[in-house]
């Protein structure tokens, strides 16, 4: 029999759609996703999926055999904390929670190629272990996924996941090899002045104005300790002192977010902050702590799997504009699947109209659902075609 994921899931355009907007209204955030764990835990169970439910990470399953290659499809489901303008008749109903990343989508091409692979599940030549990840925003998720074994028991040999682009036109699809994404670190510090009166600044010593060394030390790593061909963002972004005008304080904070397209380049970096706040902060009689809060490592696009992906798609039944260079400088916690099994992060052009494109995460942001049903096949024939490699 030909099989032909693209035909049979135009088939399935309607449900799609359905799945989608019913997700769209009911955003959730972080890793605690009830009802939408509980929609599309249902969907699945309607398929004939037994379901397990990760507490603080999301959903698994699987379809297949036992024996054979095995390849993990992930997505997020979870939304941001922000208000929807896009004007979409199915916007969400959920006060200053919406899905403008895209998630649902993402959840929604997970069902319907649950749907597709489910139908031909006798075909498979190994398995497919399917992820639906809460807690991406807040990059919890995926950690949580892997300290539950999820690329384990049995070892997983490759991950593929997905992310809209309501910036690209429908109808391109780049996954370039090497790093897609960047890290992101988020940092804080504490400074520890002496506080005194602002009339006696020489019997105290003044956070504030320690801070704002810190701040130019901290920009000139960016410009001395950054090879010239690597792009890093080194940026603080939030501070709090102080009370009154005529107080100095006692202490100063600050927060802010590296982010880099190298592993090694970003730990190299971390060294010389602490290097830079310690000394800034001792060079003027204060002290200082540099703590990194969260991190998440690059998203690494491993080249044999993108090669192999990519001739897994000259039989898919339609072609994509792609693009060899193109990387963005935003991070996605599919980075902690990619650090330990070959991956690739497919990113899919869903620009709902030439000239009326908002980013993700931007409150008008809206996607095009033509990429529902491409989608939809795209994961499933990449993961059916591969295992049968
Ligand atoms: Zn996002
Ligand atoms: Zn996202």
């Amino acid at each position: 029999m030909k099989h032909d994921f693209l035909t049979r899931s135009l088939e399935l355009k309607e449900s799609l759609s359905k799945n989608r907007r019913t997700l769209h209204q009911c955003p959730e955030l972080g890793t605690q996703l009830p009802k939408t764990s509980a929609y599309v835990k249902g969907r699945l169970e309607d398929l004939g999926y037994s379901v397990q439910e990760i507490p603080g990470a999301g959903l698994v399953t699987q379809a297949g055999t036992d024996t054979g290659k095995r390849i993990l499809l992930r997505v997020d489901m979870d939304a941001l904390p922000m208000e929807e303008k896009s004007g979409e008749p199915f916007a969400s109903q959920v006060p200053g929670c919406a899905h403008t990343c895209g998630h649902d989508l993402h959840t929604t091409l997970l069902l319907g190629a649950a749907q597709l692979l489910k139908e031909r599940e006798p075909e498979l030549a190994g398995q497919v272990k399917l992820i639906f990840q809460a807690g991406e925003e807040t990059l919890e998720g995926a950690a949580a996924m892997l300290r539950a074994g999820t690329l384990e028991h049995p070892r997983v040999d490759a991950v593929l996941g997905i992310h809209v682009m309501p910036t690209l036109p429908v109808g391109h699809l780049y996954y370039p090899k090497g790093t897609i994404l960047s890290s992101t670190d988020m940092f804080e510090i504490e400074v520890a002045g002496k506080g005194g009166h602002a009339a006696s600044p020489h019997l105290a010593i003044d956070p504030i104005s320690t801070a704002a060394h810190i701040i130019l030390a901290l920009q000139s790593l960016q410009v001395k300790a950054v090879p010239p061909d690597q792009n890093v963002v080194l940026n603080v972004c939030q501070m709090e002192s102080g009370s009154a005008t005529n107080i100095i304080p006692d202490q100063a904070r600050l927060w802010g977010t590296l982010r880099t397209f190298d592993n090694q380049l970003c730990r190299t970096i971390q060294e010389r902050m602490k290097q830079a706040v310690t000394y800034t902060a001792q060079a003027l009689g204060a002290s200082a702590q540099l703590r990194f809060t969260e991190h998440c490592p690059c998203t690494y696009n491993d080249p044999g799997l993108a090669e192999a992906l990519a001739e897994c798609l000259t039989s898919f039944g339609t072609e994509f504009v792609t693009q060899p260079n193109y990387r963005l400088q935003v991070s996605d916690d599919f980075g902690f699947y990619s650090q330990q099994v070959p991956s690739v992060m497919f990113l899919l052009g869903c620009c709902p109209e030439e000239g009326k494109c908002y980013p993700n995460h931007n409150p008008y942001v809206r996607y095009n659902e033509k990429i529902l049903t491409t989608g939809a096949a795209l994961l499933a024939h990449c993961a059916y075609e591969w295992l049968r490699r």
